[in-house]
């Protein structure tokens, strides 16, 4: 019986061994570990810009 452990990559979703053969677990390779990290830095920047969607709610009212 083999005792493999396999997880998904959280940015794409591909199976994983878990292992020394796969140095950026649980990522399935550096770039879905950069683009996870670079996730993570975006979202703090996009918080001020939520209220950007707002702009369609005037234009339904001038609609009425
Ligand atoms: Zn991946």
């Amino acid at each position: 019986m083999s005792e493999a452990t396999w997880v998904n990559c959280p940015t794409c979703s591909k199976k994983v061994l878990w292992s020394e053969a796969s140095p950026y677990r649980p990522f399935c390779s550096k770039r879905c570990q950069l683009i996870d990290l670079g996730e993570w830095a975006a979202e703090e920047k996009r918080i001020p810009s939520a209220g950007d969607m707002s702009d369609s709610d005037d234009w339904s009212e001038e609609q009425k």
